[in-house]
């Protein structure tokens, strides 16, 4: 269909509406109109669809109804929510100028119009669009060339609900676990990134919008000039530490943000500098699998973070979330939390007064920011005042407590730094209760200002006059339902019973009432004397008004010009709020301090899985504890795990994961005995059968991302594999899970948790040394099976699959059928002749592939054609091809 813009012929309106729609094609466009927000044409419909509500028509364009939808901008806020929430931008487009203005120029002109913001996933600042635990981060990239083989990464992550900005830069293997890491509600970067095919299935699994910004924007010349505007400098000297594509992710984010705010800058934070490797690194299918701070289906409910968090403030919360997802790798840093944990959890009461106090702390760090972006109101004020209170509070309890450990010392001195002076005017200037709004007023405390006082006193003497008024009047009249009202239509006017209204008409009041209005059973008057008590009321509340902004523009003013210091309090809060979190778990589960090195140790020893283990308890049942160790040069650095489904495997390779996140985010494990060197980069694969929700090709994505642990892994990472090749035929998985195992062996050295239900590689650990056996201990009572959840040396004897089928509700008569087939299956398999002893291949490191067993190893070009005739083109994202090429290219 033509778009609407190429239809010719439109009314005055509608070529406004065209115009300011044309400039704004990616967002939704909210058009101003009297009370409402209206959408049209294609938005309309999408809106409609997505807020439920009405599609209507409106006048026509090109011949055609125009659709039509609207929501009152009193209510925007909700609407804007929920779309955001589903990934749609809104441009706000405003009337600014008076109508009356307008009507000046002419009877047909329009009110002037502006689009005065662009409401984006990454860049809202309102609570009521915030999730309070979350950060809002605006990812940006930039990028440099770094070798032949590709590129170096900067990425700028803003949260503009905080101020927070930090860059870094990342080798381009590394960028997928980055970005992960930050979470980000949306993405924006040169055109060029985002066509880049390399990059192209990193977009395909985020679930923030990514938006891609013209080079020409992006040029080095104005992301310089955009810095140094930002942060009011003369020269990039002070950003030295940066490199250029970190400068350039920075440019693109404060682009973005001047975009989308249209003439509010924001107060951010000078960037920090988050270097490369100070965290575990994680990529986006672990931090999945491993659900850290949300399910597989996308909840909080059910994750790691949602068990461990007992932050009682939402700065806490925030942050909680950000040390989940970053984990340290930097050891004295780590040692540094254990330690502030660990004394929060030998002083007791010291903690609940904090939390106490804490949890009275409201969101300094979203207050800031509205106020930094003239978007603030009187809350936020009062939030500014209690945060900093409670700042004062704890920074005096915790002034006489000695032996602080550093990382609580230095948050007791920040802390300490607070404008006591400000709090004080901030709470002899504030009222009880507060508007939301500016504009309602009557937020400042009687006695502040003699000025605001005596204007206010004007109102209410008036408003005693008007109901002395009344009186008079009922009396003059004789009518004695006599009201004077007040509405936005007449302002104030008097209004008596219909039949009273025509004799006042006629009788005595003739010359004093000024008839307005005849209702169905009223009439309704005003008199000289009402319209000039009204001019002297709305004089008053005016100049109240006028006189209440000015106080806050001052204390606003005051606020801004500390915004550095407050940060830095609110992040000493937020940090002060986790520690006492990791404590209070750590008392309540008897969770235990893990000892944290730069060996490569493994040692657990009494482990729980957090979240199995809460489950567990709501239903009343035990979790059993297991040992891992995986430090031995010796033995155990792998370990294969074999055991029947439902018997605890994926909790056992799960939970060893997560304790290795908790111990190097700082907090204290669900283990009673825990010695980890340090882990650089944590990986984790489940077999294709856990995985339907990726949809289609499944097998290919799991060779997709094993590839990724076999390349990457170093001996300091930790990797989980669980039931790797199980999503192909039995053979072909067999053999690639067991050159799997003998790669992770032989070149990578990591520690391994490898689970598998291939009972034949267990084999393996006769000639691979540092392999290791165990199994999950299972009992059988009368032909049932009993799941002990009990990780102990060795190898599962049988599989159980039918049990369990039994367990799962199959008909009995399948399960009787299966045992017969089984047993017939399992007696051909023994009368074979010549079984193929696993033993007798030789070893992956002698670089012949390891020949199948029972098939011969094809000739070279057979096994390429072979290859290429698992490869579906149809299901292959860009990306994969090249993967796939790339295999195929190395296989030939
Ligand atoms: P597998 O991976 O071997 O199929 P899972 O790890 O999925 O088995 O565990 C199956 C179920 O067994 C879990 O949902 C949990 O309820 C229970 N379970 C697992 N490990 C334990 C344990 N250590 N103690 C108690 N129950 C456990």
């Amino acid at each position: 269909s033509a778009s609407i813009l190429d239809i010719p012929g439109a009314t005055p309106m509608m070529a406004q509406y065209i115009e300011i729609k044309a400039a704004n094609t990616d967002c939704l466009l909210f058009y101003r109109m009297g009370d409402f927000y209206e959408l049209f044409f294609e938005d309309a419909e999408i809106a409609s669809r997505a807020l439920g509500i009405v599609l209507t028509k409106r006048g026509k364009h090109g011949g055609a109804d125009i659709p039509m939808c609207g929501v009152p901008v009193e209510r925007s806020d909700d609407y804007l929510s929920r779309l955001i929430a589903l990934g749609h931008r809104v441009a706000v487009c405003a009337q600014t100028e008076d109508p009356a203005e307008a009507k000046k120029r002419g009877p047909k002109s329009v009110v002037r119009r502006e689009v005065v913001r662009l409401v984006t996933p990454g860049t809202i600042t309102e609570d009521r669009l915030l999730d309070p635990s979350r950060a809002s981060i605006l990812l940006a990239l930039g990028r440099r060339k770094h070798s032949e083989a590709g590129y170096a990464y900067g990425i700028a992550a803003v949260d503009i609900s905080t101020g927070r900005f930090s860059l870094s830069e990342v080798p381009e293997g590394e960028l997928g676990a980055a970005i992960a890491r930050h979470d980000p509600r949306e993405i924006v970067l040169s055109e060029a990134i985002h066509s880049d095919p390399a990059l192209a299935g990193l977009w395909r699994d985020l679930k923030a919008p990514v938006t891609p910004l013209a080079q020409a924007e992006l040029e080095p010349a104005s992301a310089e000039r955009r810095i140094k505007q930002q942060f009011g400098v003369s020269t990039l000297e002070g950003f030295g530490q940066f490199g250029r594509a970190e400068l350039a992710a920075a440019g693109a984010a404060l682009l973005y943000i001047e975009r989308t705010q249209i003439g509010a800058r924001p107060a951010l934070s000078p960037p920090t500098r988050e270097t490369s490797g100070a965290t575990l690194a994680i990529d986006a299918a672990t931090r999945a699998n491993l659900e850290l701070t949300r399910t597989l289906s996308g909840e909080r409910t059910g994750s790691l973070l949602d068990a461990i968090d007992r932050t009682v403030s939402a700065i806490g919360a925030r942050l909680l979330a950000e040390h989940l997802a970053g984990p340290l790798t930097d050891l004295p840093a780590i040692t540094r939390r254990h330690e502030a944990v660990s004394f929060l959890v030998e002083n007791g009461s010291l903690r609940r007064t904090l939390r106490d106090t804490l949890a009275r702390a409201p969101d300094i760090a979203r207050g800031l920011s509205r106020l930094g972006l003239g978007r603030g109101g009187p809350r936020d004020l009062a939030a500014l005042r209690d945060g900093l209170d409670a700042a004062m509070t704890i920074s005096e309890s915790c002034g006489q407590v000695r032996a602080l450990p550093d990382d609580l010392a230095g948050i007791v001195q920040r802390l300490g730094t607070v404008d006591a002076d400000l709090v004080e005017h901030l709470r002899a200037a504030l009222a009880d209760d507060l508007p939301l709004n500016l504009r309602d007023g009557g937020f400042v405390r009687a006695g502040y200002d003699s000025e605001i006082d005596e204007a206010r006193l004007l109102g209410q003497d008036s408003r005693k006059v008007i109901a002395g008024l009344q009186a008079r009047y009922a009396e003059e009249t004789g009518c004695r339902t006599l009201r004077i009202k007040h509405n936005n239509m007449l302002g104030y006017y008097i209004e008596v019973p219909q039949a009273i209204g025509e004799t006042c008409l006629k009788g005595v009041m003739r010359e004093t009432f000024i008839h307005r209005q005849t209702m169905v059973d009223a009439m309704r008057f005003s008199s000289v004397e009402l319209h000039d008590l009204e001019s002297r009321i709305s004089g008053a509340s005016d100049r109240a008004l006028a006189l209440e902004t000015e106080v806050f523009d001052a204390l606003t003013a005051r606020i801004l010009a500390q915004a550095e210091t407050i940060a830095a309090i609110a992040d000493a809060l937020a940090c002060l709020d986790v520690t006492a979190s990791h404590a209070e778990l750590a008392v309540e589960r008897d969770w235990r301090r893990p000892f944290v090195d730069d060996s490569f140790s493994f040692v657990v020893e009494g482990g729980r899985h957090p979240v199995v283990e809460s489950a567990l308890r709501r239903s009343g049942e035990p979790f059993i504890a297991n040992d891992c160790d995986l430090s031995g040069e010796g033995r155990g650095r792998i370990r294969l795990i074999t055991g029947p489904n439902m018997g605890g495997k994926s909790t056992f390779l799960r939970q060893n994961a997560l304790i290795a996140v908790l111990a190097q985010m700082g907090a204290f494990v669900p283990a009673t005995r825990v010695h980890l060197g340090v882990v650089d980069r944590l990986f984790s694969r489940v077999g294709a059968a856990d995985d339907l929700a990726r949809g289609q090709s499944t097998f290919m994505v799991e060779m997709v991302e094993t590839a990724a642990i076999l390349n990457q892994a170093s001996r300091h990472s930790l990797v989980i594999l669980d039931e790797i090749g199980r999503g192909t035929a039995t053979f072909d998985g067999l053999s690639i899970a067991w050159a799997c195992l003998e790669h992770l062996h032989e070149h990578n050295g990591c520690r391994a948790l490898f689970a598998t239900h291939f009972h034949e590689l267990t084999a393996l650990s006769q000639r691979l040394t540092r392999l290791d056996n165990a199994t999950l201990k299972v009992a059988e009572h009368r032909g049932e099976v009993v799941f002990l959840h009990e990780v102990v040396p060795g190898v599962a004897e049988r599989s159980y699959g039918l049990q369990v089928a039994r367990l799962a509700g199959l008909p009995a008569a399948v399960i009787a059928r299966a045992g017969s087939i089984l047993k017939n299956l399992e007696k051909a398999e023994r009368d074979r002749p010549t079984r193929p002893r696993i033993d007798d291949l030789p070893l992956f490191a002698s670089l012949a592939p390891p020949p199948l067993p029972e098939v011969q190893a094809p000739p070279r070009e057979d096994h390429l054609r072979q290859a290429l005739d698992l490869v579906d083109p149809d299901t292959l994202t860009p990306r994969e091809a090249l993967e796939v090429l790339y295999t195929l290219k190395k296989a030939a």
